[in-house]
């Protein structure tokens, strides 16, 4: 069971969690001026996205919107449509448009659930290419593209430098454990030294609970995404014992099958392959034991 949880970030900014943050439990939030709302993320079904720009705007909005959707995964740019409908902007990093386009994506060889509602991408979808600054209304709010590949090879960050905060879409996940399926764990680790330098109070990561500059969410998964390289460098690996180990290493984390998809992305990156995306999944589903039922 997931529950969602409204939280204050500062003056102007607010993250909505949905916890714990397993698989499509995603984090979204919002940054409000006097005459505009910037909302980051959407949600993975029709009807998590529409409670969500209901908590945004309120039943009668008085603000514009434009959503950022911080990278591709149908878990946070589902609810693209619904922004549009409700006559807002939608931006997303180069690489993601193409990809949201291409959706929706529900992988249903990887999940056993069918009530997405309404999840058709909508026709127009403005590409980030460069850092941006959106005045809301006596604040501003600053989308910067994730300069390597990360956690997929379009990734975008949101700053509001009046809240110290950072929306780090999945770039930072909080006690779930993270996914390099369509990424980079060599770039993902370059990336969270760029995250730090913005010297943010505070962070929203993409899944799990807000993070504070003195938690240790970010050097926990420094180190694990360190450990994914350094334990996949023989060409034959045994991943069934190195899966048992992260999942002793990090115990705390949700979503352990995943693991079996990063020591096999990591391996890849190691030996200058690109990763076999289909054989990590099916790792994956055998880590997991069947298809993952969503509850959403
Ligand atoms: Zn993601």
């Amino acid at each position: 069971m997931s529950a969602t949880a409204i939280t204050r970030t500062g003056t102007h900014s607010t993250a909505y969690l949905q916890l714990p943050g397993g698989w499509f439990h995603n984090n979204a939030g919002w940054i409000t001026g006097e005459r505009h709302t910037l909302l980051v993320d959407t949600c993975a079904t029709e009807g998590r996205s529409r409670a969500l720009l209901e908590a945004a705007l309120g039943p009668e909005p008085k603000t514009s919107l434009t959503a950022v959707l911080t990278h591709a995964h149908g878990d946070h740019s589902h609810g693209a449509r619904q922004v549009v409908e409700q006559d807002g902007a939608v931006y997303a990093a180069d690489s993601a448009v193409e990809e949201i386009h291409a959706g929706p994506h529900t992988y249903p060889e990887l999940f056993e659930y069918a009530d997405w509602g309404s999840i058709d991408p909508p026709e127009h979808i403005t590409p980030v290419t460069g850092r941006t600054t959106v005045d809301l209304g006596g604040t501003r709010a600053e989308i910067h593209p994730v300069p390597t590949r990360a956690h997929t090879d379009g990734d975008l960050v949101i700053h509001h430098p009046d809240d110290g905060v950072v929306f780090t879409g999945d770039l930072l996940f909080h006690g779930v454990t993270p996914l390099a399926l369509h990424g980079s764990v060599a770039g993902w680790l370059e990336a969270l030294d760029w995250l730090e330098s913005f010297r943010a109070e505070t962070l929203v990561p993409g899944h799990g609970p807000v993070v504070s500059h003195a938690d240790s969410a970010l050097a926990q998964q420094r180190e694990y995404l360190r450990w994914l390289l350094d334990s996949t460098t023989e060409a034959l690996p045994d991943f069934a014992a190195l899966e048992e180990r992260a999942r002793r290493g990090w115990p705390e984390w949700h979503d352990a099958e995943r693991h079996s998809v990063n020591l096999r992305v990591a391996h890849a990156e190691n030996r200058d392959h690109t990763p076999d995306i289909a054989d990590a999944i099916a790792a994956m589903l055998g880590a997991a034991g069947n298809r993952i039922p969503l509850e959403l």
